[in-house]
């Protein structure tokens, strides 16, 4: 690690955060945390037990009735506040998200921003919640409703976005005067651990927020998920970990936000600006290395222009450099893991066996760290599994259709629903695709769909819910109606 690697590492408190103190794990226990581009160890990190847990929760608990009457527009200053902290500090930031994931600076600090900006967007969010007060149809009674905090919640995020997926939720769980327990991902806690301290400085209360990375993810979490002070679970991680997680939650009926995984269609119609789509299949495909819930993950092109449009996409992707995220110039960082990387090799070796081609990369590349060619397969048969599994790597599969209602059948053959990517210039095409798509999102000639201001979410085993936009805050509170008799 170079001097300004190791110094923004050692300054970011590794221990647990609970009720506004730094503590050790009640085990005494750390474990490591390393930079998947070198295999090397960056720092070590507390390790939570299930005591640790309860006492974040016990800590979020407690701060809970005093949170939900502080001022809607104190709630939103200090999420504004830190936003502003975050923005002044992104270049260290950024430099520390590459360190513990791997993607590439730029990358890190493009997340870095979408992060932040959704503390700007709640900060804005807190102070129009509001309720409504109306005549009942046959008078005599008003309908008064009122919104409140939901109360304490649990947030269980995933690696692959280690700020974004953790502010998506906290800005408006902040916002709308709920406390909480945060259980980053063991693959990346530094990002949330910097984070928490953000919040700290910008003035959110002790108890607030707690930050308890664990490597016993389900030994931390279940105890709190059945524990009936805990309110609200939103987790972002995959369809598998979600389906359990909704299990454990059906026993208190605990309400759940669930941002599970994806398996985008990407179509690309005959009559299609072939250069908008290569752009768009590049966003797509290869933002965050392909380890995006939303990342394109197959291609299904029309079958006059299948040949063209493999030709130019493989020619643009190896066109990018592979390397270490923190170099200067490098496109595609490492995947965060051996194992993520003996999958990709797997879906490859998979499609390859039944008949696809290779139109660019394929294999695994350099002497150490995780990382994988950008790879292009051409002609990929209907039944080869990475048509069907979340590929999560820098991989574009690209099969054929032969209509609109092929492609459709295709698109929705599959248990996901994030998200879809559509690419057409003819107006009535585009619409009855996106109104038959059975995604949450559609990508209507763009690569991407993440903005602050869009509600983000799945339907099918995509998931339950919606993070950003006016709907985001809405998950964090509960309605009450009043009914005022008034003859
Ligand atoms: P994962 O489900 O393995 O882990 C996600 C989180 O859950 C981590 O914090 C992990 O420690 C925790 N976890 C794992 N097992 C658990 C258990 N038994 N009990 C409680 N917590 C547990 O997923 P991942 O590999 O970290 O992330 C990749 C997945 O996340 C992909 O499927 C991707 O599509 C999905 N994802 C979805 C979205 C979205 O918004 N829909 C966004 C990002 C990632």
């Amino acid at each position: 690690m170079s001097e300004r690697e190791q110094a923004v590492v050692s300054n970011v408190s590794t221990g647990l955060f609970i009720g506004g103190k730094w503590r050790e794990s009640a085990s005494g226990a750390r474990f490591d945390v390393e930079d998947p581009a070198t295999e090397k160890t960056l720092t070590s990190v507390a390790d939570a037990t299930p005591d640790d847990g309860d006492a974040a929760l016990a800590a979020a608990v407690g701060a809970q009735a005093s949170w939900a009457a502080t001022p809607p527009r104190t709630r939103g200053e200090i999420l504004r506040g830190a936003y502003e902290t975050i923005m002044a500090r992104i270049d260290d930031l950024a430099l520390l998200m590459t360190l513990e994931m791997g993607k590439s600076l730029q990358e890190s600090r493009a997340e870095i921003t979408y992060a932040a900006d959704f503390f700007r967007w709640f900060a804005e969010e807190a102070v129009r919640i509001s309720g409504r007060y109306s005549t009942s149809p046959a008078g005599g009674s008003r309908v008064l409703t009122m919104q409140q905090p939901v109360g304490p919640c649990l947030f269980i995020t995933p690696w692959n976005f280690p700020m974004a997926m953790g502010t998506r939720k906290i800005g408006p769980a902040v916002a709308a005067g709920c406390t909480m327990v945060v259980k980053p991902a063991a693959e990346t806690p530094l990002s949330m651990l910097a984070l928490a301290s953000i919040l700290a400085e910008a003035g959110l209360p002790d108890g607030v927020l707690n930050v308890v990375p664990t490597t016993s993810a389900r030994g931390v979490s279940e105890p709190l998920i059945r524990d009936p002070r805990l309110r609200k679970l939103s987790f972002t991680g995959s369809t598998q970990v979600g389906r359990m997680l909704i299990e454990q939650s059906a026993e208190q009926v605990l309400r759940t936000s669930m941002e599970l995984g994806g398996n985008a269609p990407f179509l690309v119609f005959e009559d299609a600006d072939l250069d908008a789509a290569v752009d768009g299949a590049v966003l797509a495909k290869m933002r965050n290395v392909g380890e995006a819930c939303t990342a394109a993950n197959r291609f299904h092109v029309h079958e006059s222009i299948a040949d063209d449009f493999t030709e130019r996409l493989a020619a643009r992707l190896s066109r990018l450099r592979v390397g270490r995220g923190t170099e200067e110039g490098v496109d595609v960082g490492p995947l965060i893991n051996a194992q993520q990387r003996e999958t990709v090799e797997s879906l490859v070796s998979d499609a390859v066996e039944r008949g696809g081609h290779v139109a660019t990369g394929g294999s695994r590349t350099g002497d150490s760290g995780y990382f994988f060619e950008p790879t292009v397969l051409g002609n990929v048969p209907r039944d080869a599994r990475i048509l069907t599994e979340e590929v999560f790597g820098p991989v574009a599969p690209i099969a054929t259709f032969g209509s609109d209602d092929d492609a459709l059948v295709q698109a929705n053959n599959t248990e996901y629903g994030l998200v879809s990517y559509v690419y057409t210039r003819d107006l009535q095409r585009a619409l009855r695709v996106c109104e038959g798509l059975e995604t949450g999102m559609v990508g209507l000639n763009a690569g991407i769909v993440s903005n602050v201001a869009a509600p983000f979410g799945g339907v099918k085993a995509s998931g339950i819910g919606r993070e950003g936009g006016f709907e985001g805050i809405e998950e964090f509170l509960e309605t009450k109606y009043v009914s005022v008799a008034l003859p």
